[in-house]
């Protein structure tokens, strides 16, 4: 699950990382009001920046910096209802603007491979990293945590210096510390802050002194802990996630939808994807991962069956159920009620084996649908809805 900027910064903020003040509003006016106390406290500019589920706001004009409230309101308004990688913005975050000095990049991430936290750091910030990566790899560092002990003080202060921030480098230190709690303390599986920025800082003797600032946040939750972060679930975004991802977590269907145009449906997770690997060796393209779970009844059959029908490149339906607690009578009644609410009709090949097979088979033939056939394996169900799948292609 990936948090909003705001989030992300009460998430810093509660491990004691250096964050701007900032607020967040819905409305122009409301970003406005929410600006006038910095103004007052002596901020120069305040910056404007809109609140969706992308990177790289900044180059499509989602952050801006405004010189006096009537500003905020105006920009506020602009950046509102703007459409950025195809999100409207609903929100903004308001705070002063920092003086930004340098730019830089770090992060933590969760390496699968090493299964270790792996910091990410360069001089190189401000603009995405994937560019970097690309344009100038040795330009990012990289160094591993330890898996009891998290990032050494040693490893951070290597790190620091490599990335120029050798003046900085107690700050720097404890910024490492930070993110690493950050991570651990919320199982997220990133946080990014880019840009991390040497500030100044006008203090009131008009002498300018540098500090480090994360003005920037993003952060991703491990969706498969979220169970043990309730206060995390509520940082959630319906609006900006797929519409099916919701209602296959409301159904507790675990579903991925992928580019292929045979539908599946399954119970289990091996055989979900067995199922796939055959469709693919007979020449066809699975439309979804779809696991519908043990002891699967039928209106989570029904809702599993208008996620896959939701999905318009789907041309044909393959149902493998193993009926163990899943009785493959409870699933054939899902399977009619089903199609007799779906407005589109899609052929499908049904293979249900295990507890109550037989009366599956015939609640299906009394259905009477000629366009679902039953098989008596699964070789001979995936071949079949190949071929449904292939002429459907070739027909429309
Ligand atoms: P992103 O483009 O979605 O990653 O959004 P960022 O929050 O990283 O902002 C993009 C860029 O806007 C940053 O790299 C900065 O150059 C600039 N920016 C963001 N916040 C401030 C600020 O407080 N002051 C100034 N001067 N520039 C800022
Ligand atoms: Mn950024």
């Amino acid at each position: 699950m990936k948090l909003q900027e705001y989030h992300a910064k009460t998430l810093l903020l509660r491990q004691g990382l250096p964050v701007p003040a900032y607020s967040v509003a819905e409305t122009a006016a409301a970003a406005r009001l929410a600006a006038a106390p910095y103004f007052g406290a002596g901020a120069g500019r305040v910056v404007v920046k809109a609140q969706v589920l992308a990177g790289g706001r900044g180059k499509a004009g989602g952050v801006k910096l405004a010189a006096s409230p009537e500003e905020v309101e105006q920009v506020a308004d602009e950046i509102l209802g703007m459409d950025i990688k195809g999100i409207a913005v609903r929100r903004v975050l308001v705070a002063p603007a920092a003086e930004i000095a340098r730019e830089f990049y770090l992060a933590c991430v969760l390496d699968r491979t090493e299964q270790r936290v792996l910091f990410m750091g360069s001089a190189e910030g401000g603009v995405e990293i994937e560019q970097v990566a690309e344009a100038n790899p040795d330009a990012i560092h990289y160094v591993h945590a330890h898996p009891h002990l998290g990032l050494l003080d040693y490893q951070a202060r290597w790190l620091g210096f490599e990335m120029g921030l050798g003046d900085h480098i107690r700050d720097f230190v404890a910024i490492c510390r930070g993110l690493y709690l950050t991570m651990i303390t919320n199982d997220a599986d990133l946080v990014e802050v880019n840009p991390l920025a040497i500030v100044l800082d006008h203090v009131p003797d008009a002498t300018a002194r540098e500090s480090l600032q994360c003005l920037d946040a993003k952060i991703t939750i491990d969706d498969s802990a979220l169970a043990r972060h309730p206060e995390l679930e509520e940082m959630r975004d319906l609006d900006e996630e797929d519409p099916v991802d919701v209602a296959a977590r409301q159904q507790g269907l675990s579903f991925i939808r992928l580019d292929g145009s045979i539908g599946c449906m399954v119970n289990g997770a091996g055989l979900a994807m067995t199922t796939m690997d055959l469709i693919k060796r007979a020449g066809g393209q699975p439309a979804n991962f779809l696991d519908i779970g043990g002891g699967a009844k039928a209106d989570r059959v029904a809702a599993a069956m208008s996620l896959i029908l939701s999905d318009t490149a789907v041309k044909a339906i393959l149902v493998n159920i193993f009926g163990g607690i899943a009785r493959g009578d409870e699933v054939a009644h899902g399977l009619v009620e089903a199609r007799l609410q779906q407005a589109r009709h899609v052929p499908m090949v049904v293979r249900i084996v295990g507890t109550n097979a037989d009366e599956a088979a015939r609640i299906l033939a009394d259905a009477g649908d000629p366009d679902v056939k039953t098989a008596e394996s699964l070789d001979q169900a995936v071949d079949m809805a190949v071929a449904a799948a292939a002429s459907a292609g070739a027909s429309g």
